[in-house]
């Protein structure tokens, strides 16, 4: 059963807005859900959402199609949705017969060169705002050439063969869970969302790069919003990249723990915490909302890569987090980290042991697992040159942790090195990757299938594998005005003199 926390409207303009992966996905994404919010509540347009698992829509025609992709992976779910529409896979085997298909979202933020050739246009940043500019062009329904004549006028718009300056929104509106659904993937959660962006800038992090400068919502709107929410839902989640850095953060919290102590049966859940931001009564809200664990990203275990990653994290502040969390009442924590990061030796891996089995001994009784994922360069930030790690070198290094972590009796999760290799190579490539992505499609999806596809093709990836030089021109350099390249080189430099 769906909430709607909106009053919807509809007409004759029939946009499809589409999630590249199944329902209870896009009904816990809030971006796919906020845009559709607006969408559908402007009067003349028929919004109509569409997941990978959705039944076949009955419309008479698509006039437009929206996608929103948050993951690497997406373009999988897109062809697989075009493919059950009829509508070829690539903008330039669309005529005036077909709906113009656009899409939006942090992937293509990051870097929309891979996926220039399937969509008309894409939205670059924050499409709050020209999400109605470009809906007001659409619903004048000229022809394809005239049309992304207009978009391309619009801040954000990206058309292939131009530049794009990326959309960044003060953000006037709090933005939250439209539409509550017992189908999603947070059942009936309301998810806010405080601040966008990170003011930390850890060098390999894309959620504060691209979304610079960091902002925050208002207090008195955020506190709005969740009362809002709690007339349709007991369920509060609350959203941001870091949210202990919005200023009120603890008032945030002491205003929810003080609803619980009221009588209110409130579950409270968090995106994730910063480290050293863990303090006694934000744990204790969070216990009184249910929680049972934590998360902690440190990173890398040693304080020489933590330095070099910009993550300017003590030992013992990670140690007094743990410990303020055990004390007041969670049951455990989730230590995420990276393995692969540029210049690591085999010292940093060896601290993981060192520095697992003193978290242990420190909290007899509390459930430790470490979940590590492999350094994966990203566009837009001072590491996107960087090499990356070989696989068969990363799964070396998995086996050594887990097998000695395990000896220290702490449980240890991995991310898969093969998929995380070519999350790279998507992450880096330009627009010769199209044949690519439709071969993978085509052979499954899964890991043999791009292995397939590259030897079909004849495709090399070393640049994508090996990085780049300073002095190169960058596939999505097409972003004028991403951190500007100046400061990210000077930003990678500084941080390589921090190194022992
Ligand atoms: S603290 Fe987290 S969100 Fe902020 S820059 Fe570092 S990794 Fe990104």
């Amino acid at each position: 059963m769906e909430k709607f926390l909106y009053k919807k409207k509809s007409g004759n303009y029939n946009l499809v807005m589409a999630y590249p992966a199944v329902e209870s996905f896009a009904m816990a994404s809030l971006g796919y859900l906020w845009l559709y919010k607006i969408a559908s509540s402007i009067d003349g347009i028929n919004a109509v959402r569409l997941y990978t698992d959705s039944n076949k829509i009955f419309l008479n025609s698509i006039d437009s199609m929206a996608f929103s992709m948050s993951f690497d992976f997406d373009f999988l779910g897109v062809f697989k949705i075009l493919e059950s529409l009829n509508i070829p896979f690539y903008s330039k085997e669309r005529n005036d017969d077909f709906p113009l298909i656009f899409a939006g979202g942090p992937v293509l933020t990051t870097n929309p060169r891979p996926y220039e050739k399937f969509f008309d246009f894409m939205i670059i940043g924050d499409g709050e705002q020209n999400f109605v500019q470009v809906l007001d062009i659409l619903r004048q329904k000229k022809n394809k050439i005239e049309t992304l004549e207009l978009l391309k006028n619009i801040e954000g718009v990206y058309v292939q063969g131009n530049k794009v300056k990326k959309a960044t929104v003060n953000l006037k509106d709090v933005i939250y869970t439209p539409i509550l659904s017992d189908k999603s993937y947070f059942k009936d959660t309301f998810i806010i969302e405080l601040a966008r962006g990170c003011m930390n800038r850890c060098a390999f992090c894309t959620a504060s790069y691209t979304n610079l400068p960091f902002r925050y919502n208002e207090f008195n709107k955020i506190i709005d919003a969740i009362n809002l929410g709690l007339n349709y839902t007991n369920k509060v989640a609350l959203l941001g990249a870091q949210i202990a850095s919005h200023p009120k953060f603890e008032d945030i919290m002491f205003y929810l723990r003080n609803k619980i102590e009221n009588g209110l049966n409130l579950e409270l859940g968090i995106s994730s915490l910063r480290t050293d931001a863990i303090t006694p009564d934000i744990i204790k809200t969070l216990v009184l909302g249910g929680q049972k664990h934590s998360t902690i990203a440190i990173e890398a275990a040693s304080e020489n890569l933590r330095k070099f990653i910009n993550k300017n994290l003590k030992e013992e502040q990670i140690l007094n987090a743990i410990r303020i969390s055990r004390e007041n009442g969670l049951k455990g924590v989730k230590i995420y980290s990276m393995i692969g990061i540029p210049n690591e030796q085999n010292e940093d891996i060896q601290e993981f042991i060192r520095l697992g089995e003193k978290i242990k001994n420190e909290n007899k009784g509390f459930n430790i697992e470490f979940s590590f994922s492999t350094f994966v360069p990203k566009p837009q930030t001072p590491l996107q040159w960087a090499q990356r790690e070989d696989t068969k070198s990363l799964e070396s290094k998995q086996k050594f942790l887990q097998k000695e972590l395990a000896k220290k009796g702490i449980q240890s999760k991995f991310s898969s090195p093969k998929w995380d290799y070519w999350q790279t190579i998507l992450s880096r490539a330009d627009d010769n990757i199209a044949a690519f992505l439709v071969g993978v499609y085509q052979n499954g999806g899964n890991i043999a299938a791009f292995k397939k596809a590259q030897k079909v093709l004849n495709v090399d990836f070393s640049k994508e594998i090996n990085g780049f030089s300073f002095e190169e021109i960058l596939p999505w350099d097409i972003i004028e005005n991403y951190p500007d390249k100046q400061l990210l080189i000077n930003e990678e430099r500084r941080l390589l003199k921090k190194l022992l």
